[in-house]
């Protein structure tokens, strides 16, 4: 299956573009389960909001999927369940360069390259790298400056937090090529039980006032909206993306009644009444924070969709 032949299936820069422009914030929904793709992509149809469906490299080893697998998983889905809205294949943080290139060759329209554990200047030289080979491919790319903290180790392995220097931020952006900057400004990945939630405004705003890059902010889960709201509406571009995995999965748990995680294998031989009840949990979430959290719904029509790659 070709990219290409599906008009609705975007990179990331274009739907960034576009959600700056309205102010507000597209969700990038990690699935962790292939079977868990299906309800992202009628949410967003239901609500008509441009979605992205994300995967990390550090997912794709815990719960034992490949990037065809997810590929495959998401534009059969998009055919079979006649999904209409802008959508975005986005690989999350990813270190391993060959995944990446998996990840294209499987059709995803954006890359993450997560090289923020080393010194800035080895960062902005690997982040570079990816962005010529990924922007060579008609392939959006995200990178990070900074680090991002976790509470459960799932989607990354460090729990050090280093916020973004807006200095920093532009001189890497120019060096690297980036199209969108996962910045450090107080949120974390996992659920929130051993921190508060916080968003620096100011530091986003002096980002913002140095260079255009499209601002992620990732750990979305469990922030507040207030403070997501804020930090989609700062002058001249907010956060435009906003990455949201643990309310997923912790409402697929809900929904089975179980506490453990599973590996996708073990997802795909639930019962079929089970793993319903998990994609409508699933599906009402996104619903819940398409409507109530990134203001994206109705947000599709605005999109200017051709019949090529953008
Ligand atoms: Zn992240």
């Amino acid at each position: 299956m070709k990219t290409e032949k599906l008009s609705n299936v975007v990179t990331l820069k274009k739907a960034l573009e576009q959600a700056e422009k309205g102010n507000y914030a597209i969700g990038s929904f990690s699935p962790r389960y292939t079977d868990m793709i299906r309800p992202i992509l009628r949410a967003g149809e239901k609500t008509q909001s441009p979605v992205i469906v994300q995967i990390s490299q550090k997912e794709l080893d815990r719960y034992g999927v490949t990037p065809f697998e997810v590929g495959e998983e998401f534009y059969q889905a998009i055919q079979d369940e006649k999904i209409t809205i802008p959508a975005v294949l986005h690989l999350d943080h990813t270190k391993d360069f060959q995944v990446i290139k998996d990840a294209i060759k499987a059709g995803f329209t954006s890359v993450m390259i997560d090289a923020s554990e080393h010194p800035f200047e080895k960062n902005a030289e690997i982040s570079a790298e990816v962005a010529a080979y990924a922007h060579a491919k008609g392939v959006s790319v995200e990178a990070e400056l900074g680090m991002i903290g976790t509470t459960d180790f799932i989607e990354t392995d460090k729990d050090e937090e280093l916020y973004t220097d807006p200095e920093e931020a532009l001189e890497f952006v120019k060096r690297t090529n980036t199209d969108a900057l996962a910045v450090s400004v107080g949120t974390a990945h996992g659920v929130y039980n051993v921190r508060e939630p916080k968003v620096d405004i100011e530091r986003l705003k002096a980002i913002r006032a140095l260079t255009s890059v499209h601002l992620v902010l990732h750990g979305g889960s469990g922030v507040p909206s207030e403070m997501i709201q804020a930090a989609m509406k700062i002058p001249n571009g907010g956060v435009s993306k906003v990455n949201i995995a643990t309310d997923l999965e912790l409402s697929l748990l809900g929904a089975l009644g179980r506490k453990e995680r599973m590996t996708n294998a073990v997802c795909k031989q639930l019962p079929e009444n089970q793993k319903r009840a998990g994609q409508d949990a699933v599906e009402q979430t996104v619903i819940d924070k398409i409507s109530n959290f990134l203001n994206s719904a109705d947000q599709a029509k605005n999109f200017k969709l051709y019949m090529k790659k953008s």
